[in-house]
Parts: C-alpha cells; structure tokens; sequence
C-alpha cells in the first residue's frame, strides 16, 4: 500500500487492538510494523495476533513487519498484604530476598543477583522513577534505604537501578521461551530490552539463527556507553525513552535521541524512536501540541521510525493516534525545511561499490525527471544503503525473501515488494517497472532506476546501474541485454 511519507510508524497491539477489524484500520491508517510486547499477554493472545496480522498482509498484498520485544532483565518488587503502601519520605525501608508479604517497612525484591552488586550510596528506583530510594547499608539478602523521594508502591512495581552495570544475563528464561515461540511464530525483528553490553546482542543473535533480525532497545546508562559497539552487532535500534528516562536524568534524553538517530543513519541501520509520543491520545482523541511536536522533532531528525506504545496497545484511540502521526509526518516532509535538514545530516561513509551505485541513483534520480530508485535485494542491504541516503524519490525495494521485505518495512522511505526470483536484468527491470505502476509510484511514461546485482540471488553484489522507461514495449525495444 502506497504512503505518502517515508518515516514509518510502529504500533503496539494489546488488548484496545486484537481483533481483525482493528489491527486492519491501524493498518489503513498508517502503521507499518506492528509490536507485540511480550511483557503482556499470553503465548495464546500473541498467537492471535500474529495470525491475524499475516491474514491481512494477504489479503492487502504487502508484507508487513512484526516485531517481538522481550521483557528483558526488568526488576520487579514482591506483592504487598494490602497490594500498596504509602512510602514517606524521610523513613527507613527494607528490601529483602523473604517471600512474606511486604508492609510500610519491607517488600522483597526477588533478585539475589542485585544484592550482590548494591552499594551504600546507590539509588533505586521503583514504578517508572516515582519513588526513589537510598541504599544505606547492604548484605547478600537485604538492603536497608531511605526514601528520598517517597509515594506509593504496590504489588510487581518495577524497580530500576542506574547506577551499576548489573551482574543479569541479557536474557531471563522467560524471555528465553519468549524468543523461541516468537521465532517460530516467524516474527520479523526481535527486540531486546535492557541491553548493557554486545555481548547480550550476540547472545541473542545466536539463539535467534537467522529466524529473525536483532533490534537492541537502549534504556541503560551502560548502553549509551557502549552505544557504539552495540550499534555494530545490531540489526536496528530503539530509544527506548521511557526506561531511558528513568535511569537518566530526564533532560539527557533528547540529545541521546539525537545522536542514536544520527548514529544509526550513518551505519544503515533502522532506528525507532519510542514512548510517551502521544501518550494523552490513551485517553483523549486530540494530542497535545507538545505531543505533536515531539513527533515533528523525531521527523525532522530523520528518524526511521516513530511508535506507539499504550496508545495503540490499550488507549481509547488506537486508530486516532496513528493517524495523528501519519498526519504530522505528511506534514513535516513536505516542509522545505525538512528536506534542508536530511541533506546537510547526509553524512555516509561510503565504502563498497554498492554504496556509489546507490549513492549515484540517488544523484541521478534526483536530477532527472525519475520517479523511483528500485533496488534488487537479497539479504536488504542494498535497499538500506538506498535510505541511508535519504533520496527525494521514493525507494521501492524488491525481493524474493519474503522475510527480507518484511523486515525492510520499519526502514526510513522503504516500499517493500516480494516478488519472484530474477534470473536476467531484463527481467529485473520488466518486475520494477511493473512494482512501480503497481504501487502507483509511475505511469507508463516515467522512468525509474534500477540497481542490481549480477549474477542475481547473490547476496552482496550489486553491480548495476541502469536508467529504464516504465513501459513494456520500450523495455524491450531498448534493452540490449
Ligand atoms: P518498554 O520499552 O515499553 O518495553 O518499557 C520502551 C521504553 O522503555 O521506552
Ligand atoms: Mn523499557
């Protein structure tokens, strides 16, 4: 389905978005990739939605992206007798490894592996950074705090602590189980959440064997650090700025924003922005101008990708809400500005012969009356390289991987088309001129681009370069080979 913008959009499903008629109108409306968040909802629900979400990529004839995000390593206190408690500031309280119930005074916080990092000094910080606490005094199996910042608490609030690189391995065996249902669901990217190191990257890729690409959600001071190397062993990015703004001072999370989107434009690689972006839409059908301009901001940085969370997941509004972003995105990319910021952003090292190829596309297609660069892919990288660049003209990217197209849906300006294996660039070039009157990208008299690689179904060889009338006739009439 035809877009008339090229940031695209992710939306949450969750209990307000299970059902075929839903999750079919989010589709209309806009959204691109879908996330089931493994954090909710049973194997059975995300099943559901997994199936109903392919039936439509059937019925509508265009590969759409799922993504799967793993709970992670995330924290979480015990259960209370009275299900919450009031915490005061000023007053002691305990967090301990015993089961019993908590009260004013103590709750557990069933993670060994934490005590055993916690010192004097550290903070802890429970239901999304609400309460703070001070670790005072600390042993194997307790730590006794102060509130420094007091309010209510109650059973399973999470519990963030910034300040320590934790001693947790990347993946719990929930998320475990998690990622082998979902690989063999056949979800396209998986998200991993609460990344420290590469080495939880690579743990992950390992255990995923291909089935899916590898998104690290980077919400830990410790991952900012290690952003650099994280981005290497990653297939895509998120700044997962709720978490991220717990563990962080709030007002560092718009120039991490920055950089990851700068980052990860320079290395190709699909980066979303995430949480709170229209978080009043939950429950009001019209977003703040903050809100909006939130969105905007992420646009004009030259995000891949902006998400919804609760708003689509369990809002009043699902639809609404991805219709607001379409909306701002429509707007932001005609604005001259826009295109002023992307180009003086552009700022690709390019090294292979496929980055010239893709590069002078994109010169050429922009300075002929051109009206799509098509790019023949295998594994996706060429159809990356082409959005790293940003082009004017539309990207149209064509595969014979169904999954390969899938996952190029979260990509900045990317059309994914699945089409049959090629075996000739005649036959390469007949399959983009018809994907790009198809998707009402041409009219028989335009003319488009194509890149390829020869010998096809070659994974990493794009060596072609050739300008090409949209019409059939004059294919054939032209093409010498
Ligand atoms: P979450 O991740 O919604 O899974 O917590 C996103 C974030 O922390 O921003
Ligand atoms: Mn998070």
């Amino acid at each position: 389905m035809r877009r008339n913008r090229n940031v695209k959009i992710v939306a949450t499903l969750g209990p307000a978005s299970d059902d075929y008629e839903m999750i079919r109108a989010l589709f209309e409306a806009g959204a691109d990739v879908f996330r089931l968040n493994m954090s909710h909802g049973t194997h059975d629900e995300i099943r559901k939605r997994h199936e109903i979400i392919r039936q439509i990529e059937k019925d509508l004839d265009s590969p759409i992206a799922i993504l799967a995000d793993l709970q992670g390593p995330k924290l979480r206190v015990g259960v209370f007798a009275r299900d919450a408690e009031e915490l005061e500031v000023g007053k002691p309280f305990r967090l301990d490894l015993d089961k019993a119930k908590g009260d004013a005074h103590r709750v557990q916080l069933p993670h060994p592996e934490i005590f055993e990092v916690l010192e004097p000094g550290s903070h802890l910080l429970v239901n999304d950074g609400k309460i703070r606490l001070k670790v005072e005094k600390c042993g194997k199996d307790f730590a006794d705090c102060t509130v420094v910042v007091g309010g209510r608490i109650s059973n399973r609030k999470g519990v963030n602590v910034p300040d320590v690189v934790l001693p947790l391995a990347a993946l719990s065996d929930k998320d475990r189980k998690d990622l082998e249902f979902a690989c063999e669901l056949g979800v396209d990217w998986l998200a991993i959440s609460f990344v420290q190191r590469p080495a939880d990257v690579e743990e992950t890729r390992t255990l995923a064997r291909g089935r899916a690409a590898i998104l690290s959600k980077i919400e830990k001071p410790a991952a900012v650090m290690a952003f650099d190397d994280i981005l290497k062993v990653s297939d895509g990015i998120m700044v997962a700025r709720g978490d991220l703004g717990v563990e962080l001072p709030v007002q560092n999370v718009p120039p991490i924003q920055k950089r990851l989107i700068r980052a990860c434009r320079t290395a190709g690689k699909p980066v979303i922005v995430a949480t709170q972006m229209l978080e009043s839409m939950i429950e009001s059908p019209m977003p703040t101008r903050a809100e909006v301009s939130d969105v905007a901001t992420a646009i004009y940085e030259g995000t891949d990708a902006v998400m919804l969370s609760a708003e689509s997941a369990a809002g009043a509004f699902p639809v609404e809400a991805v219709r607001t972003m379409h909306n701002v995105a429509e707007e932001v990319e005609t604005d001259p500005i826009y295109r002023d910021i992307i180009e003086a952003a552009r700022n690709v090292d390019r090294k292979s012969v496929a980055d010239g190829i893709v590069s002078a596309a994109r010169e050429i297609a922009e300075t002929a009356s051109i009206k799509a660069i098509c790019c023949f892919t295998q594994s996706g990288t060429t159809a990356l390289r082409a959005a790293r660049e940003r082009p004017r003209v539309p990207i149209i990217a064509l595969t014979p991987l169904v999954g390969t197209a899938r996952r190029l849906c979260l990509s900045w300006g990317v059309n994914c088309f699945h089409t049959a294996a090629v075996e000739r660039f005649k036959m390469a070039v007949v399959a983009a001129a018809h994907a790009a009157r198809l998707g009402g990208y041409a009219t028989a008299k335009d003319q488009i681009v194509v890149t390829a690689g020869v010998p096809f179904n070659v994974p990493g060889t794009t060596n072609i370069l050739r300008v090409a009338p949209c019409d059939e006739k004059l294919i054939f009439s032209s093409d010498p080979g």
